[in-house]
């Protein structure tokens, strides 16, 4: 019996926990906050035989567990495990707990963005192919749940976070994807090569049964798995696959294309993919090359491309009026994922834009608003940052905190035609819990609006 400290009691930190004690673990769970939900999640792990806190921690008993489990939530930066006791326990993160637990393959997608769409297609591919192959991770349902499960899934693709990889240590997923790597998260990283470091760290257990899907186009992504074992397929949507590449392209025809083993197959014309945008076809191809990988039959790939819809909260289209498009993609919480957006607006846009400031400049959003920006508006507490930025260069409008005001500001600026692009380049953490509730935010006060554009 291993005594087990576990921190952060939402739904991860549950979970693992509700694992811990079926392996018959000494259970000490703790939280930060102190939360009705939380406080529920305690009393159900005392329930169950274990102990548990919300509100803070207990030290004597932190440093007493023989491992430390950190749920996704709980930053490296938290206080108690600067505490010179706690730091001496080794820890690990919540998907390497459950992965020493798990009887399914892994299919583990990281990368800056793409994940989650990436994440979900693929387990929708797998699933229209007929296999038991819950979407986990970060995207929502965690690992120790499925883990939980009485009959093991045929295979689990997880999204992992870098903050999830930076404490793994046996963690080793049959197939890997790196759809891209931009800077991000520079507001909780010191350099960008600590934060590519966290993501390189899926490569740690590559042996010669691995397949690593890898983004052709992006420097970074290719230089990430340096010498490690395994097959590399790589997917390109701009240019063809080199003379040696095995993976995926799009075809001069415009058909998302795989060459596996020296043969070419065609899966589906890209008009028929519901996503929009360029890097919705990367994802697809990535996500296809996983089901392969996970030996799905490739004539089977296209009903499950041409069925997946998307995500909420990515290039959502919530309603057009007054011939005005209104889209919610909230999720857009870093510059590049912004920039990928706008390349996807075909009408001219107002784009809205701000937040919590993450770190990174807004310039690089200048050559897309000159191709297809109506204005900005800029609000919230980085709107000053954004002013500074893009105001020389491109119509901008500076807005509050009162995100009515915001939505009220972008109808009298659209135009017949315009597309009204929520793809806010910072964290929502100033005004909003999250991004969901930005994102629903959103979507309600633009229903609200009635017969208005
Ligand atoms: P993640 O889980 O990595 O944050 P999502 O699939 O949730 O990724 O998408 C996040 C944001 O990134 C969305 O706003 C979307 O428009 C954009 N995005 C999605 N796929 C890509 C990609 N392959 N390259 C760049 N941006 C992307």
């Amino acid at each position: 019996m291993a005594r087990i400290g576990i921190l952060g009691l939402a739904r991860s930190g549950r979970a693992a926990a509700q694992l811990a004690l079926r392996r018959g673990d000494a259970v000490y769970a703790s939280d930060a906050v102190d939360t009705p939900e939380l406080c529920a999640a305690a009393a159900e792990i005392t329930r169950a035989g274990g102990h548990a806190e919300v509100g803070g921690h207990s030290l004597d008993r932190l440093s007493g567990c023989e491992l430390i489990v950190l749920s996704p939530g709980v930053p490296p930066t938290a206080m108690v495990l600067a505490d010179h006791r706690v730091a001496t326990v080794p820890r690990i993160s919540e998907l390497e707990f459950a992965w020493r637990e798990l009887r399914s393959p892994v299919i583990a997608i990281t990368g800056t963005n793409g994940k989650s769409t990436t994440t979900a297609l693929a387990a929708h591919l797998l699933q229209v192919a007929g296999r038991v192959a819950p979407a986990a991770g970060n995207i929502g349902l965690p690992l120790s749940e499925v883990a939980l499960w009485p009959q093991a899934p045929d295979w689990v693709v997880v999204e992992a976070s870098s903050f999830q990889l930076a404490d793994i240590d046996t963690f080793a997923p049959r197939v890997g994807v790196v759809t891209n790597l931009s800077p991000d998260h520079l507001d909780r990283y010191p350099t960008v090569a600590a934060y590519y470091g966290d993501k390189a760290r899926l490569f740690r257990n590559a042996s010669a049964e691995s397949t690593w899907v890898l983004n052709a186009e992006d420097e970074a992504v290719c230089a990430l798995p340096g010498e490690a074992d395994g097959t590399r397929l790589f997917f390109r949507v701009s240019t063809p696959l080199s003379a040696g590449e095995q993976g995926g392209f799009v075809s001069a025809d415009q058909w998302l294309t795989v060459r596996l083993a020296g043969r070419e197959l065609r899966l589906l014309p890209t008009a028929e993919l519901p996503l929009p945008g360029r890097h919705n076809r990367a994802n697809a191809l990535a996500a296809a090359l996983c089901a392969l990988a996970a030996g799905v039959d490739p004539l089977a790939l296209a009903e499950g491309l041409r069925t997946f819809t998307g995500l909420e909260h990515r290039l959502e289209p919530v309603v057009e009026r007054a011939d005005v498009l209104w889209i919610n993609d909230s999720k857009a919480t870093n510059v590049d994922s912004t920039v990928t957006a706008l390349r996807s607006m075909t009408r001219p846009t107002v784009l809205l834009l701000g937040g919590r400031h993450k770190g990174e400049p807004y310039t690089r959003l200048i050559p897309e608003l000159a191709r297809i920006g109506r204005c900005v508006i800029a609000y919230g507490e980085a709107a000053p940052l954004i002013e500074v930025d893009l105001a020389p260069h491109v119509p901008l409008e500076m807005a509050g905190r009162d995100f009515a005001e915001v939505i009220d500001r972008a109808a009298q600026r659209a135009r017949p035609g315009d597309a009204v692009l929520l793809a806010p380049a910072c964290s929502s953490y100033d005004m909003f819990r999250n991004y969901e509730e930005r994102g629903r935010s959103f979507k309600e006060l633009v229903r609200a609006r009635g017969g208005h554009a």
